[in-house]
């Protein structure tokens, strides 16, 4: 890069060390280059010029052209001081006002002289105004002109407005910089990328990114700039997933054998759903591999998920290694291990659980198990993680409910192998397929999109406080059919006790209520020993009512559960009111998620209620879910390994997120090393880039 981009922004003119100082702490601008990437908010077109005549209540902004008539200095009662200007563009009069910089008003606007002013009239007792326009001073040749063509509008803040900075100010330094800078740009990306994909070249769109010629000239700028910070993300993905393809050895598992072949020909309880199959046979091929398998399975709640890491964990078995398998929450362990160790038993495989608060020698007895290979299958919760855990010969690690864990605390269960096991993912929250295939670098991607045969569709319904009995009603005759209800309260107040008080209040009136039936209640400041046995009572059928804040939200499986009532539904997320719902459905009777809404939902509450009477498919759920959160909420950012975009946007931009993974992945086939003449400036650049964002790209 031209060192003049790292010139400090003190000695750009109409800077220097007081403006500098502000702009670095509150825009993080300290250098010549951090400043073009400082790009405007929006833009608006002031080459359209009206008439005070044709004003109407209705229009946002305008731009007039006309000359100062009159001044006038009043004060309101409380004694503040307004300025008020009389403006004639001849069609008309038009009031402007100020309540600040009054002195600096006066001193540069004189009557006369013509001017061009820009923002929102108002009507005020039959006259137009406008209060804190923005002006220009048609006859002074300064560069920013910012009548007559299309606007920049850049972010600020009060305090640099404070002194000078405002979005005009900016504009005004950001002109001077472009026009030292122009000389100075340099290429990005290169000649043929740029032709192949149509893009503006780099100084082209950096010019028009700030100061357009039209319209066309920003589109265009626009699209070239978010190319270029999608095409650097992917690259980095490119070369990651390379770099771990060819580095990460695994155990090749080889073999199908005996176990997994007893298992599937005697001891299966159902036929796999061609969606299973599918993505057990991906995972077969994966396994079959001296490299690592990194392999990420989506698959809605109750698409199956246990089953397919269960084959996995065979095939570890068949080929003489043992696997864990790490779950979120104590009671999705502990389910996984009761369902699992039933099944392996059938075909003489060992388990061991290993969640918080076991008794010393238990723990003992179990780590010793771990250590000498006798278990086969670890089940836990974090806990697998800590250091006092030791495998023989691990071979697979499966990971449920991708979500919960970070990145760090996956890669530790790596770490007890040498080499690296293999590693599966399941989550049932998905990411929109498309954005799933463009996100993730050095993971694939399995998608079981069926669900087991005979469900039938949970329905919906969405009930208003006052319909609580009809809703009680209802409960009451399945409950007489036989069919257990779960009742989850969200977690509403800042503090979990005011929460806790929710659900106990709750259970007590489901109490009083259904006198006749047992209700449980769980929550999270539960000792783990009294939770299990609330739950065990649930499973039992013991307890027909369940009252849960959300600590059910992953996983438990009770296939007799036909209702999910969610209390004050408009407060949960999306994905989380999808999760709950996916714990019934779960058997063969027809399920029912009963949503109650308060009286007053915002407008995205709605939505979501909406969206949840609307479908039950979980990928179509998950877009919503994207476009009511925007992708940097939705995904989580940090966690999700995502940069910060400054213009690109993940969801809007998909095509073109797409066309640079292409060229990314392209280049990085065609020359991994970027050694080729014509690469030396991407190379520049991604070094750079890949500098400033080490920690991304690892998103599983
Ligand atoms: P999830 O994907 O949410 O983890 P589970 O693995 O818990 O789903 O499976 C949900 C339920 O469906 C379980 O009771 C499981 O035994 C059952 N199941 C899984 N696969 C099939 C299948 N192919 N046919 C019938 N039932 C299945
Ligand atoms: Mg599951």
């Amino acid at each position: 890069m031209h060192p003049f981009w790292q010139t400090d922004i003190t000695y750009l003119k109409r800077v220097g060390p007081k403006r500098a100082e502000l702009l670095g702490k509150e825009c993080n601008i300290h250098t010549f280059l951090d400043l073009l990437a400082y790009y405007p908010r929006k833009y608006v077109d002031r080459s359209r010029v009206s008439k005070v005549r044709d004003l109407r209540q209705s229009l946002s902004h305008v731009s007039l052209v006309g000359r100062i008539t009159h001044f006038s200095l009043s004060s309101t009662k409380k004694g503040r001081k307004i300025l008020t200007a009389t403006f004639s563009d001849g069609s008309g009069n038009l009031e402007l006002t100020w309540f600040q910089g009054i002195k600096w008003i006066q001193n540069s606007l004189k009557i006369g002289e013509e001017i061009a002013v820009f923002g929102k009239p108002n009507l005020y007792n039959g006259q137009w105004q406008i209060t804190h326009p923005e002006m220009d001073h048609l006859k002074a040749e300064t560069g920013a002109r910012s009548t007559g063509q299309i606007v920049p509008f850049y972010p600020s803040t009060e305090k640099l407005s404070r002194i000078g900075l405002d979005s005009r100010g900016i504009r005004t330094i950001m002109h001077n910089l472009l026009e030292l800078g122009q000389i100075h740009f340099e290429e990005t990306l290169n000649q043929e990328i740029c032709d192949q994909y149509q893009l503006l070249g780099r100084s082209q769109a950096l010019m028009n990114v700030h100061f357009p010629e039209n319209y066309d000239m920003l589109n265009r700028a626009l699209r070239r700039l978010k190319f270029e910070e999608f095409f650097f993300f992917q690259l980095l993905l490119a070369r990651k997933r390379k770099y771990s393809r060819n580095t990460n050895q695994s155990m090749p598992f080889p073999k199908i054998g005996a176990y997994f072949h007893d298992f599937f020909n005697h001891h299966m309880p159902f036929e796999l759903t061609a969606a299973q199959k599918r993505v057990l046979k991906e995972i077969r091929k994966d396994l079959g591999r001296a490299i690592q398998m990194n392999r990420l399975v989506q698959g809605d709640v109750g698409s199956g998920k246990t089953m397919v890491a269960f084959m996995s964990m065979l095939i570890a078995k068949d080929n003489g290694f043992q696997s864990a398998i790490m779950a979120p929450t104590a009671i999705l362990a502990d389910q996984h291990y009761q369902k699992i160790t039933k099944m392996a038993e059938k075909v003489g495989i060992t388990t061991r659980l290993i969640v918080g608060g076991q008794r010393k020698k238990q723990r003992t007895e179990i780590l010793e198990s771990i250590a000498s290979g006798e278990a086969d299958i670890v089940i836990g919760t974090h806990a697998i993680i800590e250091d006092t855990v030791k495998f023989h010969r691990l071979g697979l690690v499966v990971v449920d409910e991708q979500h919960k864990f970070g990145v760090v605390q996956r890669s530790k269960l790596w770490h007890k192998a040498d080499p690296f096991p293999h590693n599966l993912i399941m989550t049932a929250t998905p990411i929109p397929r498309t954005l799933a295939m463009t996100l993730y670098g050095d993971v694939d991607v399995s998608v079981i999109d069926e669900l087991p045969p005979g469900r039938k569709p949970i329905q919906t319904l969405v009930f208003k406080e006052s319909k609580r009995l009809e809703v009680f009603g209802f409960i009451r005759k399945e409950i007489a059919k036989g069919r257990q209800v779960y009742v989850v309260y969200p977690l509403v107040e800042e503090s979990e006790k005011l929460d806790l008080l929710a659900a106990e209040k709750g259970a007590e009136l489901l109490e009083r209520h259904f006198a006749e039936f047992r209700v449980g209640l769980v929550h999270g400041k539960m000792k783990a020993g009294a939770k299990d046995i609330e739950m065990e009572r649930f499973v039992n059928k013991k307890a027909q009512i369940l009252v849960s804040t959300t600590v059910i939200e992953v996983g438990v499986d009770v296939p007799n559960a036909t209702i999910m009532v969610i209390e004050n539904a408009e407060r949960f997320g999306l994905s989380q009111l999808h999760q709950l719902r996916g714990r019934v459905g779960r058997g063969d009777h027809q399920s029912y998620c009963i949503l109650m809404s308060g009286y007053k939902v915002s407008s995205d509450g709605k939505k979501r209620l909406q969206a949840m009477k609307d479908t039950t498919d979980g990928f179509k759920i998950s877009e919503i879910d994207l476009e009511l959160r925007g992708p940097g909420d939705f995904l989580g950012t940090r966690q999700s390994g995502l940069p910060e975009f400054q213009l690109a946007n993940i969801v809007e931009d998909q095509e073109l997120l797409q066309q640079a993974r292409e060229a990314a992945f392209f280049l990085t086939e065609e020359d991994p090393q970027l050694q080729l003449p014509k690469h030396l400036a991407i190379k520049a650049n991604f070094t750079r880039y890949a500098r400033k964002h080490i920690s991304l790209g690892t998103v599983a």
